[in-house]
């Protein structure tokens, strides 16, 4: 495993957020690991992006509107693969 120089937000690296982010918007995770995803998406903009997106998602379907976009779906799941395949973001 990649050791980054620094430590990443909320103690977790991107990939370990990308693994139960879903899980986390949907409320599926202890309150202790939920905390420290929440630091992360809060210091991380890219996960923190992609976590709105995917609660977008929710909220669409959650409102029965017709259509979800389908190219947010593929995004979110690109993103999912890219992680799981343990690729960092990009640096700014
Ligand atoms: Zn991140």
């Amino acid at each position: 495993m990649k050791l980054l120089g620094r430590k990443p937000p909320g103690g977790m690296s991107c990939h370990q957020v990308g693994e139960v982010l879903q899980q986390y918007l949907d409320g599926h995770i202890d309150a202790e690991r939920a905390g420290r995803i929440e630091q992360h998406l809060d210091e991380c903009r890219r996960c923190g992006m992609e976590a709105e997106t995917y609660e977008r998602i929710k909220a669409t379907l959650a409102a029965q509107r017709p259509a979800v976009p389908a190219e947010s779906i593929d995004r979110l799941r690109e993103f999912g693969e890219r992680l799981a395949h343990g690729e960092e973001p990009d640096s700014p």
